[in-house]
């Protein structure tokens, strides 16, 4: 296996109602439960009214694959790459696809995007990578479930 992981943002096309955003992000957690874990994909999805940003890990295959299917989705669009490169340990090895958002303190925004509010486009990999990181073991949520402002 060529353990692989791959970092990228996008903008969210999702209505911009809560009912709306709670709603598809139901569909994407249950799609990820159900396809994720029998590809050996893991990884994290943060998200706001404006973005999502994911990580992938796992086989190169499998998390190509994956990001394909997802890259396809109308839920999102102006998709960018931050990073995809080999890895020599998954970061998110516990999750088929940790969600985070709404425990994220605003000193979390502030030291990982430098602003109040999530801007993945203002923040490199590595910074991203760390600031799910931090969020989802500081958060005590056990719906792994939270929304960014
Ligand atoms: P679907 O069309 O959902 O389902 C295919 C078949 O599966 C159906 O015909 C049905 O028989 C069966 N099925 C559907 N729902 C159920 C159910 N609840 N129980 C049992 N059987 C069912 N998808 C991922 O897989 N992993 C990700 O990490 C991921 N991340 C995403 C991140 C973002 C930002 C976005 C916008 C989407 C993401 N998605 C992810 C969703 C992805 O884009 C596809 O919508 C999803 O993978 C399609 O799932 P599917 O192939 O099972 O097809």
């Amino acid at each position: 296996m060529y353990l692989f992981r791959l970092i990228y943002y996008s903008l969210s096309t999702i209505q911009a109602q809560e009912g709306s955003l709670q709603q598809e992000l139901k569909t994407i957690l249950l799609a990820s439960q159900r396809n994720n874990p029998p590809l050996g994909v893991s990884g994290a999805l943060a998200f706001n009214y404006n973005y999502f940003a994911q990580v992938l890990e796992g086989d190169r295959k499998a998390v190509t694959n994956t990001f394909c299917k997802i890259a396809k989705d109308p839920r999102h669009s102006d998709i960018v790459i931050l990073d995809a490169s080999p890895i020599s340990e998954r970061m998110f090895e516990s999750w088929n696809m940790a969600f985070v958002g709404g425990s994220v303190s605003e000193n979390q925004l502030r030291r990982y995007c430098t602003s109040s509010q999530f801007h993945p486009e203002k923040m490199t990999a590595v910074s991203l990578l760390r600031f799910m990181r931090d969020v989802i073991e500081s958060s005590q949520n056990s719906l792994k479930s939270v929304k960014v402002s």
